[in-house]
């Protein structure tokens, strides 16, 4: 086993997604300088964010935030995580969620949700990229995850080439619980990569809103490409 952990790192030597650098302990897949680098949105010193700000006049949202701004290094982590079959990163890109969340006290909540992917896409990729997050979040925080009652009932296309009205018209039936009677009077945080036009988390927040009574929503997102 020794042998093979040496023939392995010495073959794949373990270096920093973003800079290529040679990692050293303490760091997994993406260095501490690179983590320190990644341009923080600021959205969780502020209560008057963008992302808050569009749930306003929902008063069962209780917080919504991200943490990165969708740039150049953001960018290609969430390209890593997603299209290059590093399902890992997600764990350090989870933890790094968490770190800095927990110090804004953001995870009194009941539950973790990572955004369904359609079971063929799951399929195809391989893993859910939110769920990789959920679980990188869950090993800092101990919140449980759930992965069984929110399902996706479509593989729809994107929604950033979609117009507003048939956007919204798109989210109706987009998801929906299996057993909303589970999630009645519980807080649920909504997890995902990349907030964009917000299309998929309103659907989320429409499919639960509309079968749950008293249940209490929160957002949190790895990175922000707001439009
Ligand atoms: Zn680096």
């Amino acid at each position: 086993m020794v042998l093979f952990d040496f023939i392995d790192s010495y073959l794949f030597p373990s270096v920093c997604h973003v800079c290529g650098r040679q990692l050293v302990a303490g760091e997994d897949r993406v260095c501490l300088h690179c983590l320190d680098a990644l341009p923080r949105t600021d959205f969780l010193n502020r209560s008057d964010n963008p992302l808050l700000q569009r749930y306003s006049r929902q008063p069962n949202i209780v917080s919504a935030t991200a943490l990165l701004h969708y740039g150049n290094d953001t960018r290609l982590l969430v390209h890593d995580l997603k299209y290059h079959n590093f399902p890992q990163l997600g764990n350090t890109l989870g933890t790094l969620m968490a770190d800095e969340g927990l110090q804004h006290g953001i995870f009194s909540v009941d539950l973790l949700v990572p955004v369904p992917l359609h079971w063929l896409r799951r399929l195809s990729r391989g893993y859910n990229q939110s769920l990789k997050l959920c679980e990188g979040i869950s090993r800092r925080t101990g919140t449980e995850i759930s992965t069984e009652n929110l399902v996706r009932t479509r593989n729809n296309r994107s929604q950033t080439a979609l117009s507003h009205t048939d956007r919204q018209k798109n989210k109706q039936g987009l998801f929906r619980l299996k057993h909303p009677e589970m999630w009645n009077g519980k807080h649920i945080m909504i997890i995902d990569d990349v907030f964009t036009t917000g299309a998929t988390i309103e659907a989320c927040i429409h499919a639960i809103s509309q079968q749950t009574s008293d249940t209490k929503i929160s957002i949190y997102t790895l990175a922000y490409a707001g439009v």
